[in-house]
């Protein structure tokens, strides 16, 4: 019963090459996430404005979307590198776009989408992003399935 098909293994040496060749680039975030994802072999399509905040990278077939945050505009909690200005301006313009990033992955939910948000500070670490990937896109959806969508690959 338990068969686990389509797991992706990536090699070490695919990993390692990988990893090689963003470490070169200086690339912006969201093209270092898109190359990213050629390399390991996945179609996707760019800013759905169709789709409720119109997500970053988006997976039709597998009703993935991915966003990829500046940590300062969307107030990354925690953030290592990103600190919201101890003043009135910026502490309620960050809050009025979490609150709009929050709305959005609500409506993108309920429209049966899974939902990856990927903070700029946490792309530094390749290795760990490429985990990330894998698992969003190949994650397993059993809790969520419905009968009329379980013959749809
Ligand atoms: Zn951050």
């Amino acid at each position: 019963m338990l068969t686990s098909h389509k797991v992706d293994n990536l090699t070490k040496e695919k990993r390692s090459k990988i990893m090689r060749s963003i470490k070169s680039k200086n690339t912006k975030p969201e093209l270092l996430v898109r190359k990213l994802l050629t390399q390991l072999g996945y179609r996707y399509r760019l800013h759905k404005k169709d789709l409720p905040g119109k997500p970053d990278i988006v997976f039709p077939g597998r009703k993935k979307a991915i966003f990829i945050h500046g940590c300062f505009w969307h107030g990354h909690p925690n953030c290592l590198i990103a600190k919201i200005p101890d003043n009135e301006f910026w502490q309620k313009k960050i809050q009025n776009n979490i609150q709009r990033d929050e709305k959005q992955y609500q409506e993108l939910i309920l429209l049966g989408w899974r939902v990856l948000i990927l903070w700029e500070c946490e792309l530094r670490d390749s290795k760990k992003l490429i985990e990330v990937l894998v698992s969003f896109i190949n994650g397993e959806e059993l809790k969520i399935s419905s009968p009329s969508q379980n013959n749809i690959s």
